[in-house]
């Protein structure tokens, strides 16, 4: 069967309501003949925007996501976003636990764990991030931080709704301008650390889960990063937020992936 590759980004505090519906038109516009069959694209921008970009796009082509959520449906939140609100705006998924959440904001794996909870009782995807400090990875714990990631992240999760949970694998020391890409070995040695845990905690059915790579993704490492076996798509910071360049790199990946897929059998 033909892979199904994801495709996405976060706009993070960039773009305003006007750069981000230009953007959201023109990436829709060019990535238009590519089959959504194969590909499922997103984009996340920020709170404000979301309203205008929900309705400037077809949700089919490009599914758009919130970058964070509170898990309360309304209270004494002051600065905060709930998933009632989200829902009146027209998102299709959360985002929770992205590593700057996680690190200049400061919540923990039990926060994440709530938010997940009800961004899937509220019907939308969830896109979990996750990933090892430079610390963690030089103690050599990698693999134990994202098991606890994913145990607390995920847990009480219903099978049922095990197909709108998302993974993003993103280092933390890879993402953002002093980031450095992760190797693709180390990349797919993660990957596949998550593949194991997620079927520990959900069985057989943890394969149709997409995992996706992130963390200083560009155009010399997108070949590399997208034939391993454990990584299903790319989740693109900087080098996707014009729209011309996000188009080449997803167009680079399928026809690598192919090519890649092709020689193999
Ligand atoms: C990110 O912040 O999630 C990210 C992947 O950013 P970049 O690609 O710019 O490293």
């Amino acid at each position: 069967m033909k892979k199904r590759f994801y495709f996405g980004s976060n706009l993070k505090m960039y773009k305003n309501i006007k750069e981000t519906t230009s953007y959201l038109k023109e990436l829709v516009d060019l990535t238009g003949d590519i089959s959504r069959e194969d590909m499922t694209l997103f984009i996340i921008p920020s709170f404000p925007t979301l309203a205008s970009a929900s309705s400037c796009i077809d949700h089919s082509l490009c599914l758009l996501g919130a970058q964070n959520m509170h898990p309360a449906e309304q209270g004494q939140f002051t600065g905060e976003v709930s998933p009632l609100m989200l829902q009146e705006v027209g998102t299709d998924l959360v985002m929770i636990g992205h590593s700057e959440r996680r690190h200049v904001f400061g919540e923990t794996d039990p926060e994440e764990n709530a938010k997940v909870l009800s961004a899937l009782s509220h019907g939308f995807r969830a896109l979990l991030c996750i990933g090892e400090t430079a610390e963690e990875k030089a103690y050599g714990i990698s693999r134990e931080v994202l098991r606890t990631q994913l145990k607390i992240g995920l847990h009480n999760v219903n099978t049922k709704d095990l197909d709108r949970i998302w993974i993003a694998y993103e280092p933390v020391w890879s993402i953002g301008e002093q980031g450095t890409p992760a190797s693709p070995d180390y990349a797919q040695e993660m990957h596949r650390a998550i593949r194991k845990c997620l079927t520990e905690l959900f069985g057989d059915r943890a394969k149709d889960i997409p995992c996706l790579y992130g963390g200083s993704v560009n155009p010399q490492n997108t070949d590399s990063l997208i034939i391993q076996p454990d990584i299903d798509g790319l989740f693109v910071g900087r080098a996707a937020w014009e729209a011309q360049k996000f188009n080449s790199l997803i167009r680079q990946a399928i026809h690598t992936s192919e090519t890649f897929n092709s020689g193999r059998v």
